[in-house]
């Protein structure tokens, strides 16, 4: 057991002259226990401790046993109801104790406001606290409170947080919306997503522009076209759509702290939650699932060509085989003069020079592969052979999203007459000025779904168009058949089996 430190010695002497003690000072002991704590050093040891410190340093204290006091089941939280602690601080006020002796600090006060009150006390009292483990110096003591409202505060931080968190993912299990702003295309009502008119045109033309093989540049133009911004009134950029793009809230699952989302700055939670995924979790999606998912094959497609425009390049990437057994892969060169030209090249000669064979232009090979395709195509049509079948699904779904729009045209116009009705109806101007804001927006809303109207229309005409020259056996140009980058790789795909590569002389094998 430690004998006391100087700064305590001198806390002692201070005491005595000012009570004008000549003998030694009176010390009570003071013990604690909780019933919560099982770790808690029991009461007799803690008694035990403090009577060996006293006896070490009887020079200066004096104990008698009536003056032990201990507690059990007493939270060190709450100092009202401890009894025999309130009976302590009593007779510190009367005088009659010169001297409290605990364990650990933790015994006389676990609330940093109730030590801070009490430590006061005593001292206004000439009585002063021993702890057997450590002396109770400034300095120590100093330490000990920043320590706690360190961690106490820290602790509360933490708690508050945790419970915000907790009751935002029960919102988010009942698909309720957790705070924030709604992503582009939604908005709240009540505590639910819903379509926003206008901006959900903008969600349209993006996954359609995909999966018609749109670059994003084209997408860009389209929305511009229409008047689309970002919320902030912004020409949307690429990495915007993209996200957009791959957000499953567009296909109706509801997410909620998603993995592969933004990462909040200044977390305060420590632990990792898990994500919420609802499939159909949001009941008015803006997308069907099927356009989602064709839109997510579509763009791993275009990650894994790793080019840098929008448009694809090496059309013919995994047809090309090397006579040497190897493949030819796709490769981009730097012009001197700037700008990119493409090629392809044997696998063999880029790994381990194995092979010598040369490097090819990617274009004349394509541009070879594709007066191929289009001769097989226009057989078929010339035959009869042509399997319209594709075409027309498409030419259907194309008359299916022009049936919608015309619908949606229909309701915009009849909700318009309606708003109109009512304003014929009352005299109040605040109603009246409402319902001219809503026409407004219906108006506006209309004349958007009108652009599209004439968009798909104009789609609509050309599809068919192509599919009378097939059914009257017109041939189709080469820039009819090959107006699309990604539709022309699908074409490759669908139609050739492989091209070998034997020095100069090049053989396509169909299908
Ligand atoms: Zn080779």
């Amino acid at each position: 057991m430690r004998k006391l430190s100087d700064n305590e010695l001198r806390l002692l002497l201070n005491i005595k002259q000012n009570k004008q003690i000549k003998d030694k000072l009176n010390t009570v002991v003071y013990a604690r226990k909780s019933s919560e704590d099982e770790f808690q050093t029991a009461l007799d040891s803690q008694i035990a401790q403090c009577e060996k410190l006293i006896e070490m340093n009887s020079d200066f204290l004096r104990l008698d046993k009536k003056n032990i006091y201990s507690e059990e089941n007493k939270s060190g939280m709450f100092a009202y109801n401890r009894d025999k602690f309130q009976e302590i601080i009593s007779k510190v006020e009367n005088g009659e104790v010169d001297c409290v002796v605990v364990h650990t600090l933790d015994r006389f006060s676990r609330r940093l406001e109730d030590t801070q009150k009490y430590l006061e006390l005593l001292k206004k009292n000439n009585c002063m606290l021993i702890c057997t483990d450590s002396p109770m110096e400034e300095n120590a003591m100093g330490e000990f409170m920043r320590n706690i409202i360190g961690s106490v505060s820290q602790f509360f931080v933490r708690q508050t947080a945790e419970k915000t968190y907790r009751s935002l993912e029960n919102k988010a299990r009942d698909c309720r919306i957790t705070g924030g702003i709604p992503n582009f295309g939604y908005k709240y009502e009540g505590d639910h997503y819903t379509r926003d008119i206008e901006e959900s045109i903008g969600i349209e033309i993006m996954f359609n522009g995909i999966v018609d093989g749109k670059t994003y540049t084209q997408i860009i133009d389209e929305l511009e076209s229409f008047n689309i911004k970002t919320r902030a009134g912004k020409k949307f950029c690429e990495t915007t759509i993209k996200s957009i793009l791959q957000n499953v809230k567009y296909c109706g699952t509801y997410t909620y702290n998603r993995k592969d989302g933004k990462k909040k700055k200044n977390r305060v939670l420590l632990g990792e939650y898990e994500e919420i995924r609802i499939e159909n979790g949001i009941t008015e999606p803006l997308i069907d699932v099927d356009t989602f998912n064709k839109v997510q094959e579509i763009l791993k497609g275009r990650n894994q060509c790793r080019r840098r425009s929008n448009a694809p390049h090496h059309l013919l990437s995994g047809l090309i085989k090397c006579s040497c057994g190897q493949v030819y892969v796709g490769n981009c060169r730097q012009h001197r003069k700037g700008g990119n030209y493409y090629t392809y090249i044997c696998k063999g000669r880029t790994k381990d020079k194995s092979c010598n064979a040369t490097e090819i232009n990617a274009n004349h090979l394509e541009d070879f592969a594709k007066s191929i395709v289009l001769e097989v195509v226009n057989g078929q049509i010339r035959n009869k052979q042509f399997d319209k079948t594709l075409i027309i699904e498409y030419l259907k779904k194309q008359n299916t999203k022009l049936k919608c729009i015309n619908r949606e045209i229909r309701d915009l116009n009849s909700a318009i007459d309606k708003q109109i009705d009512l304003m014929g109806a009352t005299q109040n101007k605040l109603i009246i000025q409402k319902l001219t804001e809503k026409v407004e927006n219906l108006t506006n809303t209309l004349s958007n779904k009108e652009k599209l109207q004439v968009k798909y229309k104009q789609e609509y005409e050309i599809i068919e168009a192509k599919i009378n020259k097939i059914r009257n056996g017109i041939e189709l140009t080469r820039e009819e058949l090959f107006i699309n980058p990604f539709k022309t790789r699908e074409l490759f795909h669908l139609l050739i089996k492989e091209i070998v590569i034997d020095g100069d002389n090049i053989e396509i094998e169909l299908k």
